[in-house]
């Protein structure tokens, strides 16, 4: 029998280096698969459509919605964004481990529906650290760099829903703290209980491939 995939959720505040961490992540993890959302926010300078984000109307972001497209969707900072539901159950039902990086709104609710899900926080270093990260950025008008910043201030006390905290003082170590996270989780005996590792058959014939 093949193992679900794992679900794994990357969320946190806006600008404490989400995104970052995904991309060099998926670089290093060619097995992992990050599942692209679909937003009704405009797309920034160096953006990619289908790449970064499917970028919507409103009216196409509503359709799917009443089409109970979206695993989970959220208004964040006046615009839309969903987790369009096919790709990702598709994809973890053939044993694939996928990548959910947005807003704790929306974990929250991937948690309902998913608890067995690996649900990571990322944390700056210091608030001093994402002011400046979300400025260097430069893709935000001072009232949106505000909204940004406060809420920030709301979202860090979210963390103990979460399974695990990996501070974003350096990339690479964050990284290297969240590939350790998902190798671990890939060990727990709860997830391979049904693998043919642990079943009769596989403690019989002594052969425990994983
Ligand atoms: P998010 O996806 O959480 O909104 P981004 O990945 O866009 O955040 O990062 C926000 C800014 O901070 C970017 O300019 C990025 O280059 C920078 N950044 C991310 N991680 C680090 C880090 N560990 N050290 C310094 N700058 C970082
Ligand atoms: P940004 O506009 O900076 O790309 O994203 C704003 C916030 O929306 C970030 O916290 C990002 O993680 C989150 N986000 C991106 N895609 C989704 C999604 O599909 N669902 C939810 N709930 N949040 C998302």
């Amino acid at each position: 029998m093949i193992n679900r995939g794992l679900l794994i959720i990357i969320s946190g505040p806006s600008g404490t280096g989400k995104g970052t961490l995904c991309k060099t992540l998926l670089k290093q993890n060619k097995d992992l698969n990050l599942s692209v959302s679909m937003t009704t926010r405009k797309p920034r300078k160096d953006e990619i459509e289908g790449k970064n984000y499917f970028f919507v109307d409103k009216a196409t972001f509503q359709n799917m919605i009443s089409n109970d497209g979206f695993l989970e969707y959220a208004c964040v900072f006046d615009n839309y964004y969903g987790t369009p539901r096919e790709y990702v159950e598709k994809m973890l039902s053939s044993g694939k481990d996928v990548i959910l990086e947005i807003d704790i709104q929306g974990a929250l609710k991937v948690k309902e529906k998913y608890s067995e899900g690996v649900f990571i926080f990322i944390l700056p270093p210091s608030m001093e650290e994402l002011k400046n990260r979300i400025k260097k950025r430069g893709s935000e008008t001072e009232e949106s760099f505000l909204k940004r910043f406060k809420m920030a201030y709301k979202e860090i006390n979210y963390v103990s829903k979460y399974n695990y905290v990996v501070v974003n003082d350096e990339v690479k170590k964050a990284v290297k703290k969240l590939e350790s996270i998902i190798v671990a989780e890939k060990c727990r005996v709860d997830r391979i209980k049904d693998s043919i590792l642990l079943t009769k058959e596989g403690l019989l014939h002594g052969q425990f491939n994983d």
